[in-house]
């Protein structure tokens, strides 16, 4: 019943559209009702008069028909258009709050989920609830006028053969339940496996690069047709219960009229029924069954849109784990002061990635993580812009806890470098300004001199107007990562995170970049992580990661004197 209050929400925009819709959908049913009934008339009354009441008789009831059906066009007409159009608007807005959820959602549901999937929950999935948003009422409502309807005036013409119709439709109607109890689950796995596809799609789509590099098309396409032949296993399986539940309607049907005909002869034969009231009953018979067939088809398209609303409301179900408390504040202008006290987190329920780590960085000093891969640095980077919450101690900046300030002010105030750089699809221009989307253009060229790529722009036939390539691939690595230093630099964060920001470039790039990234880090609050220790001696405090935990620490010329793990690093990279 919850889902059920969950849908008729969308409605509440489009009241009056609603209400029209039904109207009409109430006209259609009247005239629907009235042809056999004008005809019930005119065998009754007008055929017991002289021939002048038949003649005028006839053409008012022919005048009365055109009207009627008039009326009926039009009303058809607004269903169809404004029906459509209702559910379109509602489908649109589900997938407003849908990817509106899908931007809101934490990192840790990324990790987790799909995104093939999920993009399928934003397109298919809700073109089938529009359907239903749109006909289930309407059909409904229809239907349930129609049955009432000539169940009404079929028992003013006999009410015999009414209670026959009426056994015959429960039977139909159990029938249909019944299939459709088979069908829900089908249409289930048919959403399941077409996510399939569109996952497995989107996968090797976006790793296309790699596809090629290891020759491995082939094995894509294997993977691929399984999925692809999955669902067509799972689309078998919906047509074919489709076929006996359409065809087991029409038995029902000829049921019908065989029993009536059956009856109705007897009847007559006793001098019990008229052979007009037979006739104008039969012409009821199919008003009456043609919406139970309508209804029984919905049920087809009820399931299929109840799945897909469910799968809507699950994920608008998902908490969002990380968000703003009540009451949050700003946080202000930020100094920088960085402290993080026995800190622990893991991913995972039990599988600790980082224990007790505390270490504390002055407003404008820099901090270097270095350690083994897989240590957890990038792990600690990530809980500074709460991209996940830590487990156990608290993280402050400035001395403000960052679970008390707004996300949106805390990540505003962190700027991030890191080993892959994402570029949208667009321009140069773009994709910087992405660091501020209200720069000026003054602002994006100085950001561009400040990260060393002004030159290159300017070189590109169209400059900063340039398109990237999707994902940036009409650039190089070092090219991309020095875009993504002018988005910083256009950002200009207190707090700047560097996590392994030249260890994709080759040395060279690494030497102009490593230029930018000393000057993007001046004055600012830095955690640096990096592989080459050249770039880091110089930091104020160097803390190394290893088995999640904080080993060594000290300034280098300390750690050197240790002569542990850094020292030993240190003098593999340049001693060799
Ligand atoms: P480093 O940056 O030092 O190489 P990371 O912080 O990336 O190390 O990783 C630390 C540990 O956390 C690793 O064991 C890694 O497998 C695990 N890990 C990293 N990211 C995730 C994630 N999103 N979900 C689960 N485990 C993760
Ligand atoms: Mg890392």
């Amino acid at each position: 019943m919850g889902i059920f209050y969950r849908f008729i929400e969308f409605y509440k925009p489009h009241k009056r559209l609603f209400f029209f819709d039904l109207i009409c959908a109430t006209m259609v049913a009247v005239v629907d009702l009235s042809f056999p009934q004008l005809l019930y008339y005119a065998t009754h009354t007008l055929f017991v008069g002289g021939n002048d009441t038949i003649i005028t008789g006839c053409i008012y009831i022919a005048i009365i028909m055109v009207v009627l059906y008039a009326v009926r066009y039009a009303c058809q007409h607004y269903i169809t258009t404004w029906g459509h159009i209702m559910g379109a608007r509602m489908e649109s807005e589900m997938r407003r709050l849908l990817f509106k959820k899908y931007q809101a959602l934490s990192f840790s549901y990324y990790d987790k989920n799909n995104t093939g999937v999920m993009m399928s929950k934003l397109v298919s999935d809700l073109f089938d609830i529009s359907e239903l948003a749109h006909h289930g009422p309407e059909n409904v409502f229809l239907a349930i006028l129609e049955i009432v309807g000539a169940f009404i005036l079929m028992g003013m013409i006999n009410v015999q053969l009414s209670a026959v119709l009426f056994i015959i439709m429960l039977l139909m109607l159990s029938f249909g339940i019944m299939q459709n109890r088979k069908m829900k689950n089908i249409f289930l796995d048919n959403r399941k496996k077409i996510a399939g596809v569109n996952s497995s799609l989107q996968d090797s789509l976006a790793g296309i690069r790699v596809v090629k590099s290891f020759a491995n098309e082939a094995i894509e396409h294997a993977k691929f047709k399984v999925s692809n032949d999955e669902f067509l296993e799972s689309k078998t399986a919906s047509y074919m219960a489709m076929g006996s539940f359409v065809a087991g309607g029409g038995i029902f049907v000829g049921l019908s009229y065989m029993s009536v005909l059956a009856i109705g002869g007897y009847l007559i034969a006793h001098n019990l029924l008229k052979p007009t009231d037979l006739a104008v009953f039969a012409l009821y018979i199919g008003i009456f069954l043609n919406p139970i067939n309508m209804l029984v088809n919905f049920t087809e398209q009820f399931q299929k849109g109840y799945t897909g609303f469910c799968r809507f409301v699950e994920i608008m179900d998902t908490p969002i784990l990380i968000k703003d408390k009540e009451n949050a504040i700003d946080i202000g202008n930020v100094k920088g002061k960085i402290t993080y006290e026995n800190v622990s987190f893991a991913y995972e329920d039990e599988q600790k990635v980082l224990k007790n780590i505390s270490f504390n960085v002055d407003a404008g000093k820099t901090i270097a993580l270095v350690g083994p891969s897989g240590g957890g640095k990038t792990t600690i980077c990530s809980l500074l812009p709460r991209f996940y919450d830590v487990t156990d101690g608290n993280i402050y900046i400035d001395d403000k806890n960052i679970k008390d300030v707004t996300l949106a002010s805390l990540r505003d105030s962190i700027g991030i470098v890191q080993q892959d750089v994402y570029m949208f699809n667009g321009t140069i221009k773009s994709n910087i300004a992405y660091g501020r989307p209200d720069a000026s253009d003054e602002d994006i060229i100085t950001a561009a001199k400040q990260a060393n790529i002004h030159d290159f722009i300017i070189s590109l036939p169209d400059g900063y107007d340039s398109l990237v390539g999707e994902r940036g691939t009409r650039l190089s690595g070092g090219q991309k990562q020095r875009l993504s230093i002018a988005r910083v630099f256009l950002k200009n964060p207190r707090i700047l995170i560097l996590d392994e920001a030249t260890s994709a470039l080759d040395n060279e790039s690494e030497r102009f970049i490593q230029q930018s990234l000393d000057m993007l880090a001046k004055d600012r609050t830095t955690i640096v992580v990096a592989h080459r220790l050249s770039t880091i001696q110089n930091a104020d405090e160097i803390l190394v990661i290893r088995h999640n935990q904080i080993t060594e620490r000290g300034s280098h010329a300390e750690l050197m004197e240790n002569n542990g793990l850094y020292a030993r690093y240190y003098r593999m990279q340049f001693h060799k």
